[in-house]
């Protein structure tokens, strides 16, 4: 079975990780710190703090940001459930913005016309989270003028781009936004198994974040509310949770860090091979935008017609090829339509829903394999 992505483990990966289990540190040792640091160098950014999952870092960035019951948190349906779910953890309410219907991104003027709706209703966002879809960046420049006219905090759920520049900028420098958050799951572009960050240049959030993700707790006099009572103590400031990341998943993110870019120009090689060989074929191939370098997460191609679609991702998946579909429209699970949503509220998301398939995207894909999905393709499609 050719995947739909994957992660490629080294030698090189295989002996951090070993050093650490022989080491003293399981947790809290020093691996996580220098992960933090060496994705905050890559990225340009002041502070990381790395947790268990993108998921923990999504709900402590909204926890951060004192999202709470009568807030609103608005996103893109394009995307993984998680980035509406950190407002639902919060007691937030949640609201869509529908897609772009040519970068599959949250749509800047849906965004504005829903924006100036809400401000007359006195029901605006208190938080945003754009999603970096496929790997491509949102407009940050004109996401985050909005926030500044309409007075809302920026969550850039970047799951799939670490790696990717925005106007010069690494995605994760926060040059837009309060905080962004990256995923190392397996499939995403580099990975810890399970793990996540939280890149910011505000101290006092980055400071929240990392008491969030332990209890609450803090070791810092400086935070705390009365004396310290000696060497032993420290203090529950808030309720927190156990989110950390431990030595032996920072060991794995800081090795495979070394192979980032390796690893993303490997993506645009397969991506631009394929955007040749399917020059002919009845799909939309993904948008790259041209001030933008994409980490290419995904490769999203959309059919002509819908109800094609079936067909072609059950011949691919009978073939051995582990197409994928990115995504079912968030709003349309039964756990959103509970919550008022249904069919026809985003109708970009859901007919780029309806059309899409991704295609395997990894870096260790290579020109047979990617010729077998493109030939197998062709015939689903004839
Ligand atoms: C993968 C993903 C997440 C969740 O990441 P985890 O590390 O698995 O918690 C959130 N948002 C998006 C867009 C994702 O693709």
């Amino acid at each position: 079975m050719i995947p739909y992505g994957r992660q490629e483990i080294t030698e090189e990966d295989i002996c951090a990780v070993e050093e650490v289990l022989r080491s003293d540190f399981l947790t809290q040792g020093p691996a996580v710190p220098n992960f933090e640091k060496v994705v905050a160098e890559y990225c340009g950014v002041n502070h990381a703090i790395a947790v268990n999952s993108a998921t923990s870092a999504l709900h402590i960035a909204c926890m951060a940001l004192d999202l709470g019951p009568g807030d609103w948190l608005w996103t893109s349906p394009n995307t993984f459930v998680a980035s509406a779910n950190c407002g639902r953890y919060c007691g937030a309410s949640i609201d869509f913005v529908d897609i772009n219907p040519h970068t599959y991104n949250m749509c800047v003027s849906a965004l504005e016309r829903k924006l100036s709706a809400a401000e007359k209703e006195g029901r605006l966002p208190k938080v945003v989270i754009p999603v970096h879809f496929a790997g491509q960046s949102c407009d940050m420049v004109a996401i985050h003028k909005l926030s500044q006219t309409y007075g809302f905090s920026i969550i850039e759920d970047a799951s799939h781009s670490i790696g990717a520049t925005f106007n010069q900028s690494k995605v994760g420098s926060c040059a837009y936004s309060d905080i962004t958050v990256f995923s190392f799951h397996p499939v995403k572009i580099i990975t810890t198994a399970e793990g996540g960050i939280a890149t910011t240049n505000n101290s006092e959030l980055a400071e929240r974040m990392s008491r969030l993700r332990t209890h609450g707790i803090t070791r810092d006099q400086m935070h705390m509310r009365s004396a310290s009572e000696g060497l032993w103590y420290y203090e529950q400031l808030e309720l927190g949770y156990n989110y950390r990341m431990t030595d032996i998943h920072a060991a794995l993110g800081n090795s495979q860090m070394k192979r980032l870019d390796e690893y993303i120009s490997r993506r645009h090689e397969i991506a631009d091979r394929y955007d040749k060989m399917l020059t002919d074929f009845p799909v939309t191939k993904p948008y790259q935008s041209l001030n933008q370098y994409s980490a290419l997460h995904l490769y999203p191609i959309m059919l002509d017609d819908s109800t094609r679609r079936k067909f072609v991702f059950e011949s691919m998946r009978e073939s051995g090829i582990g197409v994928n579909v990115h995504y079912i429209p968030v709003h349309l699970h039964p756990y959103y339509r509970q919550l008022g949503f249904s069919r026809g509220y985003c109708p970009a998301a859901e007919d780029f829903y309806d059309r899409a398939i991704s295609l395997p995207m990894y870096p260790g894909l290579n020109p047979k394999q990617q010729d077998y999905v493109v030939q197998r393709l062709k015939e689903a499609l004839s």
